[in-house]
């Protein structure tokens, strides 16, 4: 059933006045699945004026309060985790089971959060003077632009907006359009938890109507995004413009090592599993596999051998592994990746094909592997974001580390090796927020920091204690008796 959601902004569900609805297709079929308001830029700065306008009372309702929203937000998401979980697969194409991991992986982090209410906001500090007390006391930021990308459209608004509002943040969240009736469903979520009105607001729209206002507003005290490269090099200019702080979670390039010590069932697993889950679309996605030179016949043909056992199929179907890509237009970026390391030489090895037929007519690509491709090629150095892996073969640990690093990307990377001393090495060596030694590099737990290197990531982190770090600013207080 198609269903058509509004704008959640001061505590109210209120319709566009463009009266412009964005339709959500379903990746599996091409069917209508909901549509969602296609906002002007005045309904983007009405959700920032109610933000601004409640962000004093949030604040002074006081941390432990604010978390018991948070439990009430959790108690939601969980009555309605398989209606979500659907909505999930049925909008950006990923397995049920994934999409139900991914849902219950928002209650887990909203409990998280909602449990920081009860614990410290500061430190008791020895103060030079014996007769003084000091101490550090955590202040929110004030109003928060929330802006996330589609292929987790459940966990990745949730951890973002559960800190953000659990430290005393008001926030205004614009979700990506493609997955966009998900993450209207998770606004309800909050907006049914007795949420004080302009403390959480929803709008949703184009990037460039509505994301460019929220971005460019005077009304921000901080902006988090998590989206492409190109989008996040905007949103840092425009911060920086306003001195404002921000936090850019963007794409990756993740490689797996595999050296001949590697156990080869698990190596060969843990790639399957990074590379074509979710149909590749997940940032920390394994996307290039190293593989040292002798274990590298024996290793191909195993991932070849597992690949061609792949089901490809609509994610609600229980037989299926892999769903199609999330939109047409990464079908059409993943099937031009393909071409592209075609034309530059690399071999085609298993897959590369699209699998659209009257059976499958969504958008589906076949899972791919490209053998003999040189660090320089464009498979090797771009996001692809689809089910397509580069096959690099090298000689030595050194020579692996070093095409590992060899990408201006540095958010997640994986060894496979028996040899602590390497893998030691790996670790110092590795140029990534995410390194990971025998497990797929794809894999994020909401309890420990999440962010990358270089062109992944501003720098900050997101999750866990680091979110604290974003979401407050710290005051130094130095009381002495008279
Ligand atoms: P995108 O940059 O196209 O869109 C992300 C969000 O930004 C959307 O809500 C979009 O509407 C908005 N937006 C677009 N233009 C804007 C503008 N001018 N001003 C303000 N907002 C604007 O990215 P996407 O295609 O939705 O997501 C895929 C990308 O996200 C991939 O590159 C992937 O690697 C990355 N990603 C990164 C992480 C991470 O944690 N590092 C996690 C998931 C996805």
């Amino acid at each position: 059933m198609s269903e058509t959601f509004k704008n959640y902004i001061n505590g109210e569900w209120v319709a566009s006045q463009s009266g412009s609805l964005i339709e959500s297709i379903n990746p599996a079929n091409k069917q209508v699945m909901g549509s969602v308001q296609a906002s002007t830029k005045e309904e983007a700065i009405q959700a920032l004026q109610a933000a601004e306008q409640a962000k004093n009372e949030w604040k002074k309702i006081g941390q432990f309060q604010r978390g018991q929203y948070l439990y009430k937000v959790a108690a939601n998401l969980e009555a309605n985790l398989q209606d979500i979980a659907q909505s999930l697969t049925d909008e950006m194409g990923k397995t049920l089971p994934e999409a139900i991991g991914e849902t219950q992986r928002g209650i887990a982090i909203l409990k998280y959060y909602a449990a920081e209410g009860s614990r410290s906001d500061g430190d008791v500090i020895p103060a030079s003077d014996k007769d003084a007390l000091m101490f550090t006391k955590r202040a929110p930021l004030g109003v928060v632009g929330v802006i996330t990308p589609w292929n987790f459209p459940v966990a990745i608004p949730i951890w973002k907006i559960a800190p953000a509002l659990v430290y005393g943040n008001t926030i205004v969240f614009k979700p990506a359009s493609e997955a966009v009736v998900t993450a209207a469903k998770v606004a309800k979520c909050f907006s049914d938890s007795g949420i004080p009105k302009g403390v959480f607001n929803f709008v949703t729209g184009s990037g460039s109507v509505v994301g460019n206002e929220i971005v460019n507003s005077t009304y921000l005290n901080a902006i988090t995004f998590t989206g492409s490269s190109h989008t996040g090099k905007m949103i840092a200019e425009a911060a920086a413009k306003n001195q404002i702080k921000y936090q850019l979670e963007m794409g990756g390039k993740n490689p797996v090592i595999v050296l001949d010590d590697a156990n080869l069932d698990n190596s060969v697993e843990a790639v399957l599993s990074g590379a074509f889950k979710s149909t590749g679309q997940k940032c920390t996605a394994s996307s290039r596999v190293i593989v040292q030179a002798g274990i590298y016949e024996e290793f191909k043909a195993k991932l070849v051998e597992e690949t061609k056992k792949i089901t490809v199929g609509d994610g609600s179907d229980s037989q299926t592994w892999m769903g199609p890509c999330a939109s047409e237009g990464q079908y059409n970026t993943v099937l031009e990746y393909i071409e592209i390391a075609k034309n530059e030489g690399a071999t085609l090895l298993q897959g590369g094909n699209s699998l659209q037929s009257e059976q499958l007519p969504g958008f589906y690509v076949e899972p791919t592997i490209f053998d003999e491709v040189d660090s320089s090629m464009r498979i090797a150095q771009e996001e692809v974001f689809g089910p397509v892996i580069a096959l690099i073969k090298v000689d030595t640990v050194q020579q692996a580390i070093e095409v590992a690093n060899d990408v201006e990307f540095g958010l997640s990377a994986s060894i496979f090796t028996k040899n602590i001393g390497v893998a030691l090495t790996f670790i110092e060596d590795m140029e990534a927020g995410l390194v990971r030694v025998n497990a797929e590099s794809a894999g994020v737990e909401f309890q420990a920091p999440f962010g990358g290197m270089k062109g992944s990531s501003s720098g900050s982190r997101e999750q866990g204690e680091a979110a604290k770090e974003f979401y407050t600013s710290v005051k130094t207080i130095f009381i002495k008796s008279e």
